[in-house]
């Protein structure tokens, strides 16, 4: 056994549990950190032996690495809770009302970003480390905000004019601010390419809503729906919808056709998919995020996560906004997970919360996972369920189905 070369400012941090997410769980683990870098995981016992000149911080509970919310929308956080009007609402319905509550409202720029930046504080103390923020206007910096916060400006434009504007206002926006599209209802063919070959040249990632209802496939296919009904209202004359000759292959075939999907994408909800449409997102290297507090809020149906498991898709979690989701906390969402899909294994569950979301954003190289190189993005969460874990299984159970722990820190 070979003592490490470390600096004074080493520590040792010493838990009854760490998850490392990309290797076993460790009962008396230990992970060095030395610089805000993790120079080793392991067994207490082992680290011990190899860092001896290096401080033991002990910790009562579970070290982990910072979660990933790899969809959320800050700027509506002003708003609040947007409800569907009735029971038997559709998804557009919601839509009208989340557009009445924005243009209705009063609220001022500092009133939107105090309010988003208050809800990306909640998101650091519940232990999210990383965060893909969707916003139609443009926040600016945050004055403090302790979570890494990937932006991406929305453009949608569901007509020919919509799209001849978006295209001007996009040409405004300094290269270095990504900007992606909406959702394949929203936005028209041409102006999801535009946006594509925008993030292409400037190697950034794309993301965009996709299959969140059964109305999208309603709309792009046969120009029905309630989209179609909700276009026409809006004004949308020269609507590009419906597209000719789309197959059985669906949206996502249609997406692929206009060369939308690559590792670079990252499509979020889909929910309702055919067979043929997850082999495509599997064959293109497509990411996928789920956000299923959104979902069951809306009542828009349920994920198919065993079919995209089936074909080596592990989605990344996202919350989505607070307007279609009261809870907005990834812990809620592992739970959410883990009851509507009880087969689905709880330490999978766990990585879609970490290194999915992480891989889904080209972040892997700093989040997601405990490994030595990697910089020190950990949490430690301490609570009696984790304490009475009496196993590695045990522990995944409560990580995966407690919801919020009682505390969670930084070291
Ligand atoms: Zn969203």
């Amino acid at each position: 056994m070979s003592l490490q070369s470390t600096s004074s400012t080493s520590t040792i941090y010493r838990a009854p549990w760490v998850v490392p997410i990309s290797s076993a769980i460790l009962r008396d683990g230990a992970v060095v950190v030395d610089d805000k870098r993790i120079l080793a995981v392991g067994l207490y016992s082992d680290i011990a032996g190899r860092f001896q000149a290096v401080p033991v911080k002990p910790c009562s509970g579970v070290l982990l690495p910072a979660l990933v919310n790899a969809h959320i929308h800050l700027e509506l956080s002003v708003y609040g809770i947007v409800h569907p009007p009735s029971k038997h609402s559709t998804m557009c319905d919601w839509i009208k009302e989340l557009l009445k509550t924005r243009e209705t409202s009063k609220a001022s720029i500092d009133e939107i970003v105090d309010a988003a930046q208050k809800t990306a504080q909640d998101q650091y103390e519940s232990g999210v480390g990383l965060m893909l923020d969707i916003g139609n206007i443009d926040l600016g910096k945050f004055n403090f905000c302790p979570v890494e916060i990937h932006s991406l400006r929305e453009m949608l434009g569901p007509s020919e004019s919509a799209t001849k504007a978006a295209i001007e206002t996009i040409v405004k926006i300094p290269l270095e601010q990504s900007v992606t599209g909406h959702a394949p209802y929203s936005t028209s063919p041409k102006l999801l390419q535009y946006i594509k070959n925008r993030c292409r040249n400037n190697d950034q990632l794309f993301s965009l809503h996709l299959a969140e209802n059964v109305d999208e496939g309603l709309l792009l296919e046969k120009g029905e729906g309630c989209f179609a009904k909700f276009l026409k209202e809006r004004g949308g004359s020269d609507s590009p919808f419906p597209i000719p000759g789309i197959d059985s292959s669906a949206v996502v075939g249609y997406l692929q056709q206009l060369d939308i999907m690559d590792s670079k994408t990252l499509c979020v909800h889909c929910v309702h998919l055919n067979d043929e449409e997850i082999k495509i997102l599997a064959d293109t290297n497509v990411h996928v995020c789920l956000c299923p507090g959104s979902n069951k809020f809306l009542s828009v149906g349920r994920v198919r996560l065993q079919a995209l498991i089936d074909q080596d898709i592990l989605p990344a979690i996202g919350t989505d906004s607070i307007a279609s989701n009261p809870e907005l906390d990834m812990w809620q969402e592992m739970a959410l997970l883990r009851k509507e899909h009880p087969d689905v294994a709880a330490d999978r569950i766990l990585s879609m919360a970490t290194i999915a979301g992480a891989i889904s954003m080209g972040r892997h190289t700093t989040y997601g996972s405990l490994e030595e190189g990697k910089t020190a993005r950990f949490i430690h969460i301490e609570g009696a369920e984790y304490a009475n874990a009496a196993n590695a299984e045990q522990l995944l159970e409560c990580l995966t189905t407690a919801g919020r722990p009682d505390s969670v820190s930084r070291l």
